[in-house]
C-alpha cells in the first residue's frame, strides 16, 4: 500500500477516530450510570479515563489531522509496512466494479446534453424516454429476480449502480421506490395485478409512490387514519396522505389504510396497490427547501376492486415490515449525498484560491476537512456492513440499515454546516456547480435526517433491535 494516499492517510483517520468514537462512547455510558458513574467503586470510570489516555499515546491526537489533510491533499507520502494477506474487503467487489462500468457507459452513450441539462437530484430529473431505455438494457431494476425480468443484481451492485447515477446527477428517486414497492407486489400482491404491474414497471411505462404519512401520523406510521371500507368487490377509500413523493408522476400509490378502527392501531390496517387515475384522487403540490416538488395527496370515495389489495385484510403490518425493512437497508442512498457535498468541496477548494494560492493548500482549510473526510469514509464502511449484513441475510442486522442511516445523515447535516462556513463567502449564492453544492448540500442534510424515518425513531430502532432495550413507542 506505500505510496497510495488513500492507504497512507486511513492510518492517522483510524487513530483520530477511535479515539473520538471510544471517548464520547464511554462518556455517555457512564452518564446513564447518574452518581455512581463517578464513584470509584464502578469500573465505568476506568474506561472513561482509558479512552481518553489511550487515544493520546502518541500525542496530540488532533495533530493527527494534519497528517490525513497532508496525505490526502498535499501530496505527502509516508512508507507503509507489509500488511501480509488481507481478509477484508472494504470495495464493492469485481462484480459491482463491472456493473458500474455498465451504468457508466450506458450514460455516456444515451446522456444527450438535453438530458444533461435536466438531470436533477429531484423527480424534477425524471425522463420517461431516458427510464425506458435503461428498462431496456436492464439497468432500471437489475435487482430483481431473473423470473420477473432482473438479473438478480446483488446489493453490492445496486449500490453501485446507485453511485454512478449519482456522479451523473441523475436522480435516484423514482427508481428505488418503485423498487421498493416491485417487491412488495412479488411477496403480497394478487397474481393478475402482479403480472400486470411488474409488467408495466418492467417497461418502464408506470411508476409508484409511497402512500404513507399523514398530517397526524408520519413517525407515528401505524397510526394511520385513511380510511377503507369494504363494499362489496370493491373498497372505497377516503383520506389525506402527505409528502407523497413523486405522486405528481406515479401511476400507482401504495396506499397504507385503515380497514379496522376497533382493534390496536398496527392490527387494523390495509395495504393497497391504487391506481392513480381513479376518480376522487386529486394531488397538490409541496414545494421543500431543497429544490424538491413532494405533494398532498386527497382521497374522496375512491372506489378500488379488492384485487389491487396486497397481504391480507388487517394484515397490512406485515407488507409494511417487509417496505419498511428494505428502505432501512438502502442507507446508502443518503451516503451518495454527503459523498456529492464533500467531493465538491474538495473540487471547489482545489481550483478556487486566496492569496495566490488554492484554498486546499491552506492549513486551516485541510484541518477542516479532514474530519469530513474521516466521518464520510466511516458513515461508508457502516453502509456497506448494512449492504453485505442484507446481501448474506445475516441474523440479527436489523439494526445496520438504522445505525448507517443515523450516522450517515446526522454526519451530513453537521458537517454541511461547517462546509458551508469553510466555502464563505462562494456559498451563500445557489448554484449548479461549485460552492453551489455545498450550499445545496447544506438545504439537502437536514431533509435526510426527516425521511425514511427521523433520527430520533432510528434511534429507538437501534435501541429496541441492536441493544434488546424495551420499545419506546406503542
Ligand atoms: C422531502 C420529503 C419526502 C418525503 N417522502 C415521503 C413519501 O414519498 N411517502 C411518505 O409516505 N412519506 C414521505 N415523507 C414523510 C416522512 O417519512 C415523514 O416526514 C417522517 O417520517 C416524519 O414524520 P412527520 O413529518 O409527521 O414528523 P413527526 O413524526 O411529527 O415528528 C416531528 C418530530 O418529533 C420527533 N418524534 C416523533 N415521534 C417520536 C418518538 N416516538 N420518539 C422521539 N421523537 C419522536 C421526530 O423525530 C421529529 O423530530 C417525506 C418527507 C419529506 C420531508
Amino acid at each position: 500500500a506505500s505510496g497510495q494516499k488513500e492507504a497512507a492517510a486511513a492510518v492517522p483517520m483510524a487513530w483520530w477516530w477511535a479515539g473520538q468514537a471510544s471517548g464520547r462512547a464511554v462518556a455517555r455510558a457512564l452518564h446513564t450510570f447518574g452518581g455512581y458513574g463517578v464513584s470509584l467503586e464502578y469500573d465505568i470510570q476506568l474506561y472513561y479515563r482509558r479512552a481518553k489516555a489511550w487515544s493520546l499515546l502518541a500525542g496530540d491526537s488532533q495533530r493527527e489531522l494534519i497528517a490525513v489533510g497532508n496525505r490526502l491533499w498535499g501530496g505527502v507520502t509516508c512508507p507503509l509496512p507489509e500488511c501480509g494477506e488481507i481478509t477484508l474487503d472494504f470495495s464493492l467487489g469485481q462484480q459491482a466494479d463491472k456493473m458500474a462500468q455498465e451504468v457508466r457507459a450506458f450514460f455516456e452513450a444515451n446522456l444527450t446534453a438535453d438530458l444533461r441539462a435536466k438531470a436533477h437530484h429531484s423527480v424534477a430529473g425524471y425522463d420517461a424516454a431516458f427510464s425506458q431505455k435503461l428498462c431496456a438494457a436492464g439497468l432500471r431494476y437489475p435487482h430483481w429476480p431473473l423470473e420477473y425480468g432482473g438479473r438478480g443484481a446483488t446489493p453490492f451492485e445496486m449500490a453501485a449502480l446507485n453511485a454512478v447515477f449519482e456522479e451523473y446527477g441523475w436522480e435516484r428517486i423514482t427508481g428505488p421506490v418503485t423498487n421498493q414497492v416491485a417487491f412488495s407486489l412479488m411477496g403480497f400482491a394478487q397474481d393478475e395485478v402482479k403480472q400486470q404491474i411488474l409488467g408495466e414497471f418492467a417497461r418502464g411505462e408506470a411508476l409508484a409512490c409511497l402512500g404513507f404519512s399523514e398530517p397526524a401520523s408520519g413517525s407515528d406510521i401505524y397510526a394511520a387514519k385513511t380510511r377503507a371500507v369494504r363494499d362489496g368487490d370493491d373498497w372505497i377509500i377516503n383520506g389525506q396522505k402527505i409528502f407523497t413523493t413523486s405522486g405528481n408522476l406515479a401511476n400507482y400509490i401504495y396506499l397504507l389504510t385503515r380497514t379496522n378502527p376497533d382493534v390496536a392501531k398496527h392490527k387494523g390496517l390495509t395495504i393497497f396497490m391504487v391506481p392513480m387515475n381513479l376518480p376522487g384522487i386529486e394531488i397538490q403540490p409541496v414545494h421543500t427547501l431543497q429544490d424538491e416538488r413532494t405533494n398532498i395527496t386527497y382521497l374522496e370515495n375512491v372506489r378500488v376492486p379488492d384485487k389491487y389489495r396486497l397481504g391480507e385484510v388487517d394484515g397490512g403490518l406485515q407488507v409494511m415490515l417487509h417496505t419498511m425493512e428494505m428502505e432501512h437497508g438502502g442507507a446508502d442512498q443518503y451516503r451518495l449525498n454527503y459523498q456529492s457535498m464533500l467531493d465538491n468541496t474538495i473540487a471547489w477548494a482545489s481550483t478556487t484560491h486566496r492569496n495566490g494560492s488554492a484554498i486546499i493548500e491552506e492549513p486551516e482549510t485541510r484541518m477542516r476537512l479532514a474530519p469530513v473526510a474521516v466521518k464520510h469514509a466511516v458513515a461508508r464502511v457502516l453502509c456497506y456492513r448494512s449492504l453485505w449484513a442484507s446481501h448474506y441475510k445475516v441474523p440479527g442486522r436489523s439494526h445496520f440499515g438504522p445505525v448507517s442511516k443515523l450516522f450517515a445523515t446526522e454526519s451530513y447535516l453537521q458537517d454541511s454546516r461547517d462546509m458551508m462556513d469553510l466555502a464563505a463567502p462562494w456559498s451563500l449564492f445557489e448554484d449548479r456547480h461549485g460552492a453551489g453544492h455545498i450550499e445545496l448540500g447544506y438545504r439537502q442534510s437536514i431533509g435526510t435526517t426527516i425521511y425514511g424515518g427521523t433520527s430520533e425513531i432510528m434511534r429507538s430502532l437501534i435501541a429496541e433491535h441492536g441493544l434488546g432495550l424495551p420499545k419506546s413507542r406503542s
